[in-house]
């Protein structure tokens, strides 16, 4: 093949992904003492859902109030999640680290508390307590990458990983493509840990243009795809997301506002979250998105927030301090559309959907409370694990699963030669769409039909006949792989990342096909079977066996 340009890396543990989860594993795979490498198709520095910095930070800080506690933490967000996160995850990669990881911070220059004295911490989505810091996490994504730097972690930015080499039944490799130059790069490794974040580009959205997204367009489910092709387990893929965002500004700032005590009204001004939750606008987001879909379905939309009860300081923080922290230019944005939010509506929009980056999902690689898989070898922090995926919870879960993959990486030496076998398989479905001149399909009609398919049938009032539509449809989808063509590396990049998006959306398919009752407002809606029933209080467990089909399994939900 003309292409292969192959270079090969040594390293003891691999962090894939260098968002939220990835800086902070790298940081402490080469803490202790890991040969450590962090590869991400973004640049380091700035990458992900958090690449301009964020402005709410979970925390539970024992400073005295009742619900400051690790325990009322844990009871909140196991109702939350209807026992569907581990506790033990939660607590092994949340709670462990973040009153150590909210004052490092602190000693780094971010600047946790924004008036110089006190955390300013507000409610949201259904919370018992304050348990976000308002701050500014601007420069929190450049800190943690220099501090990596500075200590040693090797960077590969601009590199996208395609699969896991697995030898022996562990993890031995990972395959990654450079792919301005179309260097496909072989790391030997000892452990790797998956940090790719949620999946976006599955569903269309209400602007038609799939890379507006308020999500990073370029998390696509790498992580959940090589775990699932490895025979990892991955656990209530069914569960989708939606969020709420500003109407022609494709940036989430619900929790802003609601948090300082804004609200929801609909056309004829009428406050709408309290006939969808007891809670009102601090109910769990999949409540709100319920509120705001309904509406606007039976014809009281469109959906503003309202911020005119806020009182006047409140207003004016959150308009100078608050929400242009990761939001630079929300401001002009107000300006441009003439809006002044002391006497103007704002208008919202619902999200077309996605696996989401956020507290409460509990979809994705099944891990233990060391951020484990069920791969050996392989570890999963952020939003690709099922655990807690807010920034800071995928900052602790990268702190944990790190921590155990440099342990375990101690065990072993690397493996002396990847099996070629696997190699050139590698190499052949990377390469193929540049040598093949014969391709008829554009990487973008491709996904194109997978938006298709997803939103036509696995969205909001799912049924069984539809999930068994779209299960075919996918899987046709797949005999059109090979006709794929691409004219430079960068296509091919988005042809390997809609085969990510491929294997996510069937997981989703298949997850929903199972699941026969709705959970979670709309994030699973069956109109064959709309109620939430105990006996499906469980997870639904995929795995991949090596003869490709699929078993799905079921646990118990956990009980606090
Ligand atoms: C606009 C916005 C605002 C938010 N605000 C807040 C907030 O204020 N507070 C809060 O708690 N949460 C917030 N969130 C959620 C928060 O960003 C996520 O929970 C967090 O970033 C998850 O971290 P992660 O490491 O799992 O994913 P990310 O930080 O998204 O990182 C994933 C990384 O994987 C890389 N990657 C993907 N595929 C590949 C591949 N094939 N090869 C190599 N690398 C790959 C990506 O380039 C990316 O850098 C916000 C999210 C968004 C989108």
């Amino acid at each position: 093949m003309s292409y292969c340009d192959v270079k090969t890396v040594e390293t003891d543990v691999i962090i894939v992904g260098s968002g939220s989860a990835g800086c902070m594993a790298a940081l402490t795979a080469r803490r202790q003492d890991c040969r450590t490498a962090l590869v991400d198709k973004g640049g380091i520095y700035r990458s992900g859902c958090g690449a301009a910095g964020e402005d709410h930070f979970v925390a539970v800080l024992e400073e005295g109030e009742e619900w400051d506690t690790p325990e009322v933490f844990q009871k909140w967000y196991n109702t939350l999640t209807h026992g569907l996160c581990n506790p033990k995850v939660v607590e092994n990669g949340f709670l462990k680290h973040i009153k150590w990881l909210t004052g490092y911070l602190e000693d780094l220059g971010v600047k946790m508390r924004l008036d110089g004295k006190e955390y300013i911490r507000t409610s949201s989505y259904s919370a018992p307590g304050r348990y976000w810091i308002n701050f500014d996490g601007v420069d929190l994504p450049t800190k943690i990458a220099a501090e990596s730097e500075k200590i040693g972690v090797d960077f590969f930015p601009k590199t996208a990983v395609t699969d896991l080499i697995i030898e022996d039944g562990r993890v031995a490799g990972v395959a990654a493509l450079e792919f301005r130059t179309k260097t496909i790069y072989l790391f030997k490794c000892k452990a790797a840990v998956l940090c790719t974040g949620n999946v976006t580009r599955m569903y269309d959205n209400l602007s038609g243009i799939p890379y507006n997204t308020w999500n990073s367009p370029y998390n696509n489910g790498l992580g959940q795809r090589v775990a699932f092709m490895a025979g990892a387990k991955l656990a209530n893929m069914e569960f989708i997301g939606f969020n709420v965002t500003i109407k022609n500004f494709g940036c989430p700032g619900l929790a802003g506002f609601t948090g300082m005590g804004a609200h929801l009204v609909n056309a004829a001004g009428e406050r709408i979250a309290f006939k969808y939750h007891p809670l009102g606008e601090k109910a769990p987001r999949w409540a709100i998105c319920k509120a705001v879909h309904t509406e606007t379905q039976e014809g009281r939309g469109p959906i503003y927030i309202d911020a005119r009860p806020l009182s006047k300081d409140d207003l004016e923080f959150l308009l100078t301090n608050l929400l242009p922290v990761d939001k630079k230019s929300i401001n002009d944005f107000f300006e441009q559309k003439g809006l002044d939010l002391r006497k103007d509506l704002l208008e919202v929009e619902m999200t077309g959907g996605e696996i989401p980056p956020m507290s409460g999902h509990v979809g994705g690689i099944l891990v233990d409370e060391n951020m484990a898989s069920s791969v050996p070898g392989l570890y999963a922090a952020g939003g690709n694990a099922l655990a807690l995926t807010t920034l800071s919870g995928a900052m602790c879960a990268g702190i944990t699963a790190a921590q155990a993959a440099a342990e375990y990486a101690g065990d072993f030496g690397n493996v002396e030669r990847f099996d070629q076998n696997q190699i050139e398989k590698i190499k052949e479905r990377i390469y193929r769409p540049l040598e093949d001149k014969d391709g008829s399909i554009s990487y973008i009609e491709f996904e194109d039909k997978i938006r298709q398919i997803m939103s036509r049938y696995v969205r909001v009032g799912r049924t069984e006949a539809g999930l068994r539509t779209a299960m075919g449809l996918l899987g046709r989808l797949e005999e059109y792989i090979p006709k794929i063509k691409v004219e430079n590396g960068h296509e091919l990049m988005r042809f390997l990342e809609s085969q990510e998006l491929l294997t996510c959306s069937q997981m989703i398919a298949r997850g929903a096909s199972v699941r026969q009752e709705s959970r979670f407002g709309l994030s699973h809606y069956r109109t064959d079977f709309p109620e939430t029933k105990d006996e499906w209080r469980k997870f639904v467990i995929q795995r991949r066996l090596d003869d490709g089909d699929v078993e799905i399994s079921f646990q118990p939900a956990y009980q606090l």
